[in-house]
């Protein structure tokens, strides 16, 4: 019952990854890079080369449900947009459902629904966010699409709203984002759903449901 993390290296997939270590849930960490491997070494985290833009069916063999917490981030233009959070995206769902995994879990992001509302810079990211909720939908798999709002760096309170307008404001730490990807992956049960994540007052627990 291993769960295969793409976007290991990243700032939420590290997170998640020592959670699910220090819980005892078995985790596969997708790096792109042989010289990432050191840190999830020192860890005794498995994890398996391999790239989104490239080959990619490999880190899928032995897993049982997929964590996608990958982003082409702040700094790559529209053209990595479309290859890593669309695209790359697709893939993961596609090779899921192929392969028989039992589920996939996606960090997408808050409103990714309503890309003609972004700041103009923003669009081509949430388009592309929304294409990739989209076919995860119709895709033959049991999914949830988790979307935070703006990540912080702030400690975790494993506190947590689900809307703007219970939790006021529109961010949430990374470290909650990886608490609450623990529950998901622990809680089977949950599938097929969707949730806005934000900072909050509720317990993950009684959030995430
Ligand atoms: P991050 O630190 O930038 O991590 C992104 C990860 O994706 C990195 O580990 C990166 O690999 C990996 N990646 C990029 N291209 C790849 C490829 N071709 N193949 C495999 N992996 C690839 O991001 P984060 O802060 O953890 O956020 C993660 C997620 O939250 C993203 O999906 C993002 O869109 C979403 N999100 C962000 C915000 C926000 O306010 N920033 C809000 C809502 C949702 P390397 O380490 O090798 O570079």
């Amino acid at each position: 019952m291993k769960t295969l993390v793409i976007g290991a290296n990243g700032q939420i997939g590290r997170q998640f990854c020592e959670l699910a270590k220090a819980t005892g849930v078995p985790v596969r960490a997708m790096i792109r890079d042989s010289n990432q491997q050191r840190w999830f070494q020192e860890r005794s985290i498995e994890t398996v080369i391999a790239d989104l833009e490239g080959s990619l069916r490999h880190a899928f063999y032995g897993c049982d449900q997929v964590v996608f917490a990958a982003g082409s981030g702040p700094h790559t233009g529209p053209d990595k947009t479309l290859m890593i959070d669309l695209n790359g995206a697709v893939r993961t769902a596609d090779l899921a459902s192929e392969l028989g995994l039992s589920r996939v879990i996606q960090v997408s992001a808050i409103r990714a629904e309503e890309p003609l509302k972004a700041p103009d810079n923003m669009r081509p990211y949430m388009a592309a966010k929304n294409a990739a909720d989209a076919h995860l939908r119709a895709a033959q798999i049991p999914h949830v699409i988790l979307k935070p709002g703006r990540l912080t760096d702030e400690q975790a309170t494993q506190l947590v709203a689900t809307s703007l307008e219970e939790a006021g404001d529109n961010h949430v730490s990374r470290a909650n984002v990886a608490h609450v990807l623990l529950h998901l992956v622990q809680n089977r049960q949950l599938f097929n759903r969707e949730f806005t994540l934000l900072d909050g007052d509720r317990a993950i627990a009684d959030a995430i449901v």
